[in-house]
């Protein structure tokens, strides 16, 4: 007997790939296009409600085909609307996805792993163990998961509040590369899903043979976890700076294909109180940089159970921005969102991860992200 779980899940696929199913059931090419339309403008999860595939069509699809949306083990809302789901995929492997509503518009922040290989000592996705690379339609998945629940099918072309992606969840994008291309493609093609490069941004903690890559081949918006401007305190706090330190970083941002004085690179900052919130660094960010289109991100540390950081005062990240600004540049200060519920930078943790990890730690952790 088929069950759902055995049917192919064409929610994720490609063009290519779509063409490749409708060509294994017999079918005519143009059935791939109307399947897409179906799909990625519509929203539609139900064959029997795609009218224009005819009747037999609809059936076989029916039979060796589902179009389905990652599971949801929960979802939660913050008392600031910031809206969280833990997915909990077919291995039975969670990662989280995080809706920020400004008035009119949004961003969609979404994971590109289970965990994540690196061990930023400031990341509560560091501390995770268990890692994989998401699939294609997972990542994909989340962006039409989130489209259900804001009920913003078909896709809309103005007025979303789904309106732009932020590749900053759980997991280093370009440690999955391939997956999160094929995903953004699916996400940006025009007929279907349709958002813009432009509207795109890909958050790396610095995996520099891969940032040239994505500036040409994908085009979108790039920012960079910097979080240090010298290499003794980078290699601390962001481990990967050991294998490419901020000197090759820096030539990678400084060669990025698709920035320019318009479209900026956003340098993400995390305000660590006495670790990297100096005066003396900022102004050292600023030579680091110089002559590269940057903007820059302040984000005030994000606390997780067992952190090892606190967040910088107030008025030490103020005076930090300020110095920023009087060098010409955007340095804007994050307001963190959805704290409450866990949904702020850096504290996406799966709890499949937490509960393994016993009863004493799994309780010190709730209490840490009820409080
Ligand atoms: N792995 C990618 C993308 C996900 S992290 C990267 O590191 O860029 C998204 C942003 O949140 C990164 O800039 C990350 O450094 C930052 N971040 C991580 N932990 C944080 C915390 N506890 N508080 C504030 N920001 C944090
Ligand atoms: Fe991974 Fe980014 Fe967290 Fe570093 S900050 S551990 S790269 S998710």
């Amino acid at each position: 007997m088929t069950t759902a779980d055995e049917r192919t899940n064409l929610a994720g696929l490609d063009r290519a790939e779509l063409a490749a199913v409708v060509a294994g059931l017999g079918e005519k090419p143009f059935r791939a296009k109307q399947l897409w339309h179906w799909i990625y403008h519509r929203g539609e999860t139900d064959f029997a409600n795609m009218t224009t595939l005819g009747g037999p069509l609809r059936a076989k699809l029916a039979e060796a085909c589902a179009v389905r949306r990652p599971g949801v083990a929960t979802e939660q809302t913050s008392t600031d609307r910031t809206r969280k789901w833990l997915l909990r995929f077919d291995d039975g492997n969670e990662a989280e996805t995080v809706f920020i509503p400004e008035e009119d518009r949004g961003a969609l922040c979404i994971s590109s792993q289970v965990g994540c290989t690196l061990t930023c000592t400031f990341c509560h996705t560091g501390t995770q163990k268990l890692v994989r690379n998401l699939t294609a339609p997972e990542i994909v998945g989340q962006l039409m998961l989130a489209r259900d629940s804001y009920g913003e099918w078909p896709s809309p072309k103005d007025g979303r509040l789904l309106s732009n992606i932020v590749m900053m969840g759980m997991g280093e994008p370009l440690f999955n590369y391939d997956n999160v291309a094929q995903a953004l493609k699916i996400v940006m093609d025009p007929e279907g899903l349709a958002i813009s490069k432009r509207r795109i941004t890909l958050s790396t903690s610095g995996v520099v043979p891969e940032i040239h890559r994505c500036g040409a081949e994908l085009g979108v918006n790039l920012a960079i976890s910097l979080h240090a401007v010298r290499d003794d305190l980078r290699d601390v706090l962001v481990p990967i700076n050991k294998k490419y330190p901020l000197k090759e970083l820096v030539a990678a941002l400084r060669a990025y294909p698709a920035a320019n004085n318009a479209r900026r690179i956003t340098i993400e900052y995390v305000m660590l109180k006495g670790v990297n919130d100096s005066p003396a660094e900022a102004r050292e960010m600023i030579r680091l940089l110089k002559g590269i289109p940057v903007k820059f991100n302040l984000i005030p540390f994000n606390v997780w159970p067992g952190a090892p950081y606190e967040m910088s005062p107030p008025h030490v990240i103020r005076r930090f921005s300020e110095i920023l600004n009087d060098a010409g540049y955007s340095a804007p200060i994050r307001v963190p969102r959805g704290r409450d519920i866990m949904a702020a930078c850096g504290q996406l943790k799966s709890a499949s991860e937490r509960a393994r990890k016993g009863r004493a730690t799994a309780m010190a952790a709730q209490v840490g992200g009820t409080a």
